[in-house]
This record gives structure tokens, C-alpha cells and sequence, in this order.
């Protein structure tokens, strides 16, 4: 299982959703296309090593997809054991940002260390962050999760880049939300890139096509930038943050459905 030390990087897809791409992509009405239905899922990513294992998003709340009305069918501490991670050995979770989507769950791992940018924090902690616009993509009960586990003193809040262990950096970016980050793993194969909500789909990058939740636009568009950056390096792999073609960019984990090894990619 420890795979001699050598350090995986997983997507576990543990929900869906049929939208379309006028909901999708910002002023959609401005590429003068037809509207169509789009699937949009649902991850948060493991990266698995000898010296651990890190969370990165502890996805969504059943109550609150049920009540967002989304499909899913597990959660961090009910997959975790099908890949042989015992949910008591994650010892830190980084939070990409605080959306509903990526914040549910936290209360599984009691005792991880807690890493968010001081931007984002400092955001969703803020007036501001009631307004609808900002609202609508947070759930209350997990910001004042977030903050009381910063009373706890188990929340690390970073700025600019931040190395979580060797090989492992964080990158904020901002653009999606005030304090989004980006996490640059390096593996045996290669260098993964897991954009989160810096990039939904890889379509933002590859026609250039902002997503329709943002909180700064030229933020958005300068995490492209660093994104696509990233990505011509030699041996380096984007995964997009809701995309269903991560599935297929990247091979399948052997004999776990809708986990996919990001270590392993069909493409390039
Ligand atoms: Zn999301």
C-alpha cells in the first residue's frame, strides 16, 4: 500500500451534476453559441506519501447537496477506507477555498491542521461575504467551523506560496475567490497541478472562457495565466476542478470506480 514511498496523487469523484453552459460560463451570450447541456462533477484529491496522507477539500455536506440538490454518493471519511487511508491518519487538509463544495466535512478529521490562504479566510470571515452573490456559495456551519478552528489555533493561514512539505507547494491565485490557491505536487512521473476552482473546466483555459463565479475577473484571468504557465512545463499535467474529462486525461486507480490516479495520464 505504501507503494515504497513513492508519493500518488488521487481524484476521488463522489458526485454530479447536469447544468448547462450558459449557467457554466460568464456572459455566455458573448461567444454566440448555443446553450446545451453540460455535466459538471464533483472531487476533492488525496496525496498519499510515506511521510502521510493530505487532504485536499473534503468535498460537500450530504445534507447540503441534498438540499443543493446534487448526486453524490460518498464522503471523505467513507472513501478513504476503500483506498486502505485509515480517515484518522490525515493529518492536514488544505481548503482551496470556501465554497459549500469544498469545505463539507471538515468536522470528519477533528484532529488535522487546517490550510486556507489569510485572504480567503479573511474573506468569508468578513461582512462582505454575507451579500448574496458571495452567500450563496458558502454554507454558515462550515465558516464557523473554519472559525473555530482557528480559536483552536489548527488553521495555518498562508499568503503568496507556501511549501506544505517537500514537493508540495501552494500557489494563491485569487480570481474565483479573494484567497483561491492551486496545489503543485511533485511525483515520481511528473509534476500535478491541481487547479481546484481555478479552473472548473479545461475549456476556461483552452478557449479562454472565464467561469461564471467570480469574484475578481482579472484575477480569473491571471490564474489562466499562471495555470497555462504551469502546465508548458515539460512533464507537468493541469487537473481541472470539475471537469468529467479528468477521468479520461488521467488513468482509473485499479478497482476503485471514480477514483483516478492522477499520477497516471492518458494525454501528452
Ligand atoms: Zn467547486
Amino acid at each position: 500500500m505504501a507503494n515504497d514511498g513513492a508519493r500518488e496523487v488521487l481524484a476521488i469523484r463522489f458526485g454530479t451534476r447536469t447544468t448547462t453552459r450558459a449557467e457554466s460560463f460568464l456572459n455566455y451570450h458573448l461567444y454566440n453559441e448555443p446553450d446545451a447541456k453540460i455535466e459538471i462533477d464533483y472531487f476533492f484529491w488525496v496525496i498519499r506519501d510515506a511521510s502521510g496522507t493530505t487532504l485536499i477539500d473534503t468535498g460537500f455536506a450530504p445534507a447540503a447537496g441534498d438540499r443543493r440538490r446534487r448526486a453524490w454518493w460518498t464522503t471523505p471519511a467513507q472513501a478513504l477506507p476503500t483506498l486502505g487511508i485509515d480517515p484518522a491518519t490525515v493529518s492536514t487538509i488544505v481548503v482551496t477555498h470556501a465554497h459549500w463544495d469544498h469545505t463539507g466535512n471538515l468536522h470528519q478529521f477533528p484532529h488535522a491542521k487546517i490550510v486556507i490562504s489569510a485572504a480567503e479566510y479573511d474573506f468569508w470571515t468578513s461582512p462582505i461575504a454575507g451579500r448574496t452573490q458571495f452567500a450563496a456559495h458558502a454554507e454558515p456551519d462550515e465558516i464557523g467551523y473554519l472559525r473555530a478552528a482557528n480559536q483552536e489555533d489548527r488553521l495555518t493561514l498562508i499568503k503568496g506560496q507556501h511549501t506544505l512539505a517537500s514537493g508540495i507547494e501552494l500557489i494563491e491565485v485569487g480570481g474565483h475567490t479573494p484567497g483561491q490557491l492551486i496545489v503543485s505536487v511533485i511525483t515520481a512521473t511528473g509534476t500535478v497541478v491541481l487547479a481546484s476552482d481555478a479552473l472548473h473546466f479545461y475549456e476556461e483555459v483552452e478557449r479562454d472562457r472565464p467561469f461564471a463565479i467570480v469574484a475578481d475577473l482579472p484575477g480569473m484571468y491571471r490564474a489562466y495565466d499562471v495555470l497555462t504557465g504551469l502546465a508548458s512545463q515539460p512533464d507537468t499535467w493541469l487537473v481541472a476542478g470539475h471537469d468529467p474529462l479528468v477521468r479520461t486525461r488521467f488513468g482509473p486507480r485499479q478497482a476503485v470506480s471514480d477514483v483516478t490516479d492522477l499520477g497516471a495520464p492518458n494525454t501528452l
